[in-house]
């Protein structure tokens, strides 16, 4: 079992250590220079080619120069949170924190290229690293694919790691299917016509409008819906009118569309759009709709995610590997390459010595002893026969 090999003893506190540099330095966005330079200079030394397909990103490459390659994603970003931990390696820079856990990510994606490069000669197929920024917005993984990271040597298979408050350390769970939500937000502006709040007859009242709106966009989620297919829209925020005795000319309404699945997404904006159209139509209004697309759902492969149950359960144990019943509404930008080859999300638990709360928050504490599982398992995904 890869979990056990005696390696992992000279491995395992070089990855701590690792953690807590990147740790101590957050870098926000796709601005994460020192990250990148502590990512080369590791692949340096371990003798691992890479290049920079986006500016501040990472491609590596272990193994055979020919055929179709597995893709492993670690990100690379924080998030803007000032740290309250009081670790002696706590952030340096205020208003930045390693809050998601992307700095294990990137500790367990060096720690696993370690493992692959000291057992190249056993590598039936190429492993592409990919070490992206932005993941917390405005996103990575997307211009990483745009300048050719699926490409030479071609991708047929990615998996990536995130850490998980709901597991135990040691633990990994993974989810067939529907894994992480879409996320698009849109505001919504309605133009009526002013008038005197005495004769509505004379303008077009953008307020009543809005309501019948709102209550008209709840239809497509409990009425058209499947049930059982996750599909949130909700109203945020509303504003508009002047004062009491005046029809509101103008009101403008933000909210926010959450989906598990790139159909069920692409047929709520559609729809999204047309209720707004026809409301405003229907009631002599005009209105302007602009979508802000967020990440797409991110959906696993489900015989792939089989498949790495399969190799995870025997070289960890598989009183290691668990099933993820329920999908979560949160996003990740992996879903770019989950919907480009089959793709796996390895939820690695951190709970354990030391835990205290949830990821994005302040005071999170991550049970170190999760990476060594996390990079076994980049580790075992790579080197399966
Ligand atoms: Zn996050
Ligand atoms: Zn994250």
């Amino acid at each position: 079992m890869i979990i056990q090999d005696s390696l992992w003893d000279e491995i395992e506190p070089w990855m701590l250590e690792t953690r807590r540099n990147i740790h101590r330095f957050p870098e926000l966005g796709l601005n994460t220079t020192k990250t990148q330079q502590l990512v080369e200079e590791a692949l340096d030394s371990m003798g691992i080619v890479h290049t920079r397909p986006i500016a501040y990103g990472v491609k590596a490459l272990i193994g055979p120069a020919g055929g179709n390659a597995l893709l492993l994603r670690g990100d690379m970003d924080a998030l803007p949170i000032s740290e309250a931990t009081g670790l002696p390696f706590a952030s340096a820079i205020p208003g930045a924190m390693h809050a998601c856990g992307h700095d294990c990510h990137t500790a367990m994606l060096l720690g696993a290229a370690r493992y692959i490069k000291a057992h190249e000669d056993q590598l039936s197929r190429p492993i592409v690293l990919m070490f992206q920024p932005g993941e917390e917005g405005p996103g990575g993984a997307l211009p990483m694919i745009e300048a050719g990271i699926l490409e030479n040597p071609p991708v047929t298979q990615a998996a990536m790691i995130h850490i998980t408050d709901e597991l135990s350390t040691g633990i990994i769970g993974l989810k067939e299917g529907p894994a992480m939500g879409g996320c698009d937000d849109f505001t919504i502006t309605v133009r009526g016509k002013g008038g005197h709040g005495s004769a509505p007859h004379t303008g077009v009242d953008a307020i009543m409008v809005s309501v019948a709106m709102i209550s008209a966009l709840q239809v497509i989620v409990s009425r058209e819906q499947d049930p059982l297919d996750s599909c949130v829209i909700s109203v945020g925020t509303i504003h508009g009118g002047y004062r009491e005795n005046v029809i509101a000319d103008q009101v403008v309404m933000t909210g926010t569309i959450r989906t598990l699945q790139s159909t069920t997404r692409n047929r709520a904006l559609q729809r999204v759009r047309e209720v707004v159209d026809h409301v405003a139509g229907m009631y002599r209004a005009r209105v302007d709709l602009v979508v802000e697309a967020g990440y797409p759902p991110t959906v696993t492969d489900v015989a792939w995610t089989r498949g790495a149950k399969n190799i995870l359960a025997q070289q960890l144990g598989p009183d290691y590997v668990v099933d993820i019943a329920q999908p979560t509404l949160g996003v990740e930008d992996f879903a770019y390459v989950a919907e480009r080859v089959p793709s796996a999300v390895l939820n690695v638990g951190i709970v354990g010595e030391g835990f205290t709360t949830g990821l994005h928050s302040a005071g999170l504490l991550v049970d170190e002893k999760a990476l060594k599982f996390g990079a076994a398992a980049f580790a075992a995904l790579a080197l399966q026969k």
